[in-house]
């Protein structure tokens, strides 16, 4: 380790366009041959007839098939595995839905390209073995909590694993262990500011916070600047996905031009999400990922549901690696409030255990203060409106059931049977006023 050097991992992150192209070709042609052990690909490629040797340039990806999210949920839990499940050593999954939840096999060289992957990261935006990494993410199943940890590590740094919530204690750990980064996402960050100004903690004067990792969930460039200012920290957007690994898969440098997304670990396309056809640069379109060095869960073209354009393939950082745009939001109907999935269906399924209420329902996402909120309206079965008491204490039940399930606290509102708009075709049951688009 050189840490005078802007790079952890030179030989790959200065790869020149050409070097690029010949090793995702190798690579590209090795994940296809693990994924021929793979029953689900095995016979997907034998109806396209496709083998290894097929594969030329990183544009041939382009011949294989797509992969969805409705893949990992029929092949649950582990239809998708590449190796023994005794050469497997950690599962994540993501959070269950109705259908099955997905789950992710890791080997222990994945843990450890995954360590290396967000380690190049943390280095990348100037974070050094002795600085002190404060980890606020949720841990467990959601990979941002052991991704960060396990790469923080690897740099070298002092991990501390605060993991979500409780920002008093947040506050003190930043104070006395003399933090100087976080990882967080950044509604959380809004709300710690909040708290520290209760406190009469100004993080200019009373900490060594310096850099901060932010992601899990669309962000402006508007927020991002606000919480750079409100702490006087440096904020790096950090894109990841369970499928992929975590934490790590793109990641923005000091530059804060666009993510860096490590086309030594994965072959990016930008696809429309009609024709599936690639858009040109510049155009927005849903991000497709390949991965190309994972052992025990390898995905040929996943599709992200992730929308998003390409900047550029140069940074004045040094670094050629595919530079995209931050997210723009989702394809599909899935909701990412504080880096927390949730689905619509999730809160039908609770409102409709509660007899009092009518069928009807209407979530918005608004965004208050910087800090991102979910309102759910339901109708109410039958007007008891003039019984303010038993309307508070419904309206205290269905929230209490609803943080259960999705693990955040919904702000309810019951209104009168007919209230609420009702649509021709579809019901649409989100409307999403979040400052997510720019
Ligand atoms: P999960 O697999 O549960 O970690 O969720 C991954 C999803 O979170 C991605 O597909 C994105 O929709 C969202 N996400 C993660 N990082 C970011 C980010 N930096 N900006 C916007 N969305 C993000
Ligand atoms: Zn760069």
């Amino acid at each position: 380790m050189n840490i005078d050097s802007p790079y952890l991992h030179p030989e790959y992150e200065t790869l020149s366009r050409e070097e690029i192209s010949k090793l995702q070709t190798e690579r590209l042609q090795e994940t296809v041959r693990r994924c021929a052990k793979v029953p689900f690909y095995e016979r997907k490629f034998r109806e396209m007839g496709i083998k290894a040797e097929d594969i030329t340039s990183p544009q041939d990806v382009r011949k294989l098939p797509f992969t969805t999210k409705q893949d990992l949920r029929d092949t649950y839990p582990f239809g998708l595995a590449a190796v023994p499940l005794t050469d497997c050593v950690r599962l994540h999954s993501s959070s269950g839905t109705t259908g099955n939840p997905t789950v992710i096999l890791h080997t222990k060289n994945d843990l450890d390209e995954w360590a290396n992957q967000v380690a190049r990261n943390l280095w990348m935006v100037g974070l050094r073995p002795d600085d002190v990494f404060q980890n606020s993410s949720g841990y467990g199943m959601f990979t941002g909590g052991l991704g960060f940890q396990y790469g923080a590590e690897r740099m070298g740094m002092l991990t501390v694993p605060a993991a979500a919530g409780n920002s008093l204690r947040q506050i003190k750990f930043i104070k006395d262990f003399g933090t100087t980064a976080i990882h967080a996402v950044p509604s959380y960050l809004t709300r710690l500011y909040e708290v520290m100004q209760e406190q009469g903690v100004d993080p200019r004067r009373d900490t060594k916070l310096r850099v901060f990792a932010i992601g899990a969930e669309p962000h402006s460039e508007e927020q991002r600047q606000r919480i750079e200012k409100m702490f006087g920290v440096k904020a790096y957007n950090s894109f990841g996905m369970s499928e992929m690994c975590g934490p790590g898969v793109g990641f923005e440098c000091q530059e804060q031009n666009g993510l860096h997304f490590w086309e030594d670990y994965y072959i990016v396309e930008i696809v429309n999400p009609e024709t599936l056809e690639p858009v040109p640069d510049g155009e927005i379109g849903e991000l497709v990922l390949t991965t190309l060095r994972r052992e025990a869960m390898p995905l040929i073209r996943y599709r992200t549901r992730d929308l998003t354009r390409v900047l550029g393939r140069t940074c004045p950082c040094g670094r050629n690696h595919i530079r995209l745009d931050r997210m723009r939001g989702r394809s599909d109907d899935m909701m990412v409030l504080r880096g927390v999935n949730i689905f619509p269906i999730q809160i039908e399924k609770i409102l409709m255990t509660f007899p009092e209420l009518a069928s009807n329902y209407l979530i918005t996402l608004t965004t208050d203060n910087d800090n991102d909120n979910m309102t759910v309206e339901v109708e109410l079965a039958e007007m008891f409106t003039d019984d303010y008491a038993r309307l508070q204490s419904l309206t205290k039940s269905i929230t209490r059931a609803l943080k259960d399930e999705i693990l955040l606290t919904p702000i309810v509102k019951l209104v009168p049977k007919g209230s609420l708009p009702v649509s021709e075709g579809k019901a649409v049951r989100v409307v999403d006023k979040r400052k997510v688009y720019q």
